[in-house]
């Protein structure tokens, strides 16, 4: 029944984190220039530089010894993890966040990656889109991932060294670290921001995962998107409606059409009467192309007015939050601990 679940969770990603990094980036600090003395050691010295131990070196390598296949726009392509997850954070989340909200990412999207393995080795099945591929770069699908050359050129110009620098050092040091619930890996979905509180699994899907539970969020307003507003014509909002829900009735007033909603602790509508036919939050969110399921309707003459707070699913982790608990002085470990209830980090060596 577990297995039952998780899988239902993975299937319902499709309103999975939307890539953040897209978003403008202005530095939270300056970057730095590269230092030509502070850090230079001569030859002598490196020469007697104790030298890890063997258990380190294979701790600090998991990432680069472990491969994975990548469906990138149709075509199949083998990466080490290290190299997928470097991409997927230059998608995911800018580049100029803190470093500790950095290293949560890498380690939520390490241990979401482990956690489809997994599912795919317990029988669920690759989806087609992958063309045979563990793994796309559909945010719907699993995440967003832009190559780290692509991410110099189109998104880091001139400061280009700075942010790989710290995409691929969020990833190091984070290498091989792996959020664990019952010894195995967990769904680590991510969102954009949230409300005050995460939505829990079981609200947003039905799926009950102990770690996937409502916890305070710091932050989300810091983002862009954290509150908007959507207008759709009435008559295109009711054929929507009326493609899955023939039996919906809303030949009436549309300020007559929403009714009895049903919300979780965190705001977001789990279910709505729509013309008296009682429908999932995330269907509205769906058709009317809101950022979240937080939302508050008012009709216009032929228009409705969707106003919606937080970006995305706003189960798991907030990529706002995770700024703001680290802006706070947390470390990664501590905002994973935040985001996933009652979960272990296990490194995999
Ligand atoms: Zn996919």
């Amino acid at each position: 029944m577990k297995k039952l679940l998780m899988l239902v969770t993975v299937l319902m990603l499709s309103v999975c984190a939307l890539p953040l990094a897209t978003l403008s980036l202005e530095p939270e600090m300056p970057p730095q220039p590269a230092s030509a003395g502070a850090d230079a050691v001569s030859e002598t010295e490196r020469e007697e530089e104790p030298q890890p131990a063997e258990s380190e070196m294979r701790r600090r390598s998991y990432d680069r010894r472990t491969c994975i296949t990548l469906c990138r726009g149709g075509d199949t392509v083998e990466l080490s993890l290290y190299d997928y997850l470097s991409g997927v954070l230059a998608a995911e989340m800018p580049a100029n966040f803190p470093e500790e909200a950095l290293k949560a990412q890498a380690l939520a999207a390490r241990t979401y990656t482990l956690y489809k393995l997994m599912l795919y080795d317990n029988g669920a099945e690759i989806p087609p889109e992958h063309n045979g591929a563990q793994m796309c770069d559909d945010y719907h699908h699993c995440k967003a991932f832009c190559d780290i050359a692509a991410a110099r050129e189109e998104k880091w110009g001139a400061d280009a060294d700075y942010y790989e620098a710290r995409v691929r050092s969020a990833v190091e040091a984070t290498d091989g670290l792996v959020a664990i619930c019952e010894g195995e890996p967990i769904a680590a979905v991510f969102h954009a921001a949230s409300g005050s509180l995460t939505e829990s699994a079981e609200d947003v899907w039905g799926a009950e995962l102990p770690y996937l539970t409502s916890v305070e969020s710091p932050g989300g307003e810091a983002s862009p998107n954290y509150s908007a507003e959507v207008r759709v014509k009435q008559a295109d909002f009711a054929e929507r409606v009326l493609e899955k829900y023939p039996q919906a009735v809303l030949d009436i007033p549309a300020s007559e059409w929403f009714k009895d909603s049903h919300r979780s602790e965190a705001g977001g509508v789990i279910d709505v009467l729509v013309g008296g036919v009682r429908v999932k939050g995330s269907f509205v969110r769906e058709i009317a192309g809101l950022n979240s399921t937080n939302f508050r309707v008012s009709p216009t003459e032929e228009e409705l007015i969707f106003t919606t707070t937080g970006y995305g699913h706003c189960v798991g982790m907030s990529q706002y939050g995770a700024r703001e608990l680290a802006l706070e002085g947390k470390t990664f470990d501590e905002i994973i601990r935040h985001y996933f209830t009652g979960v272990e980090l296990m490194l995999k060596t």
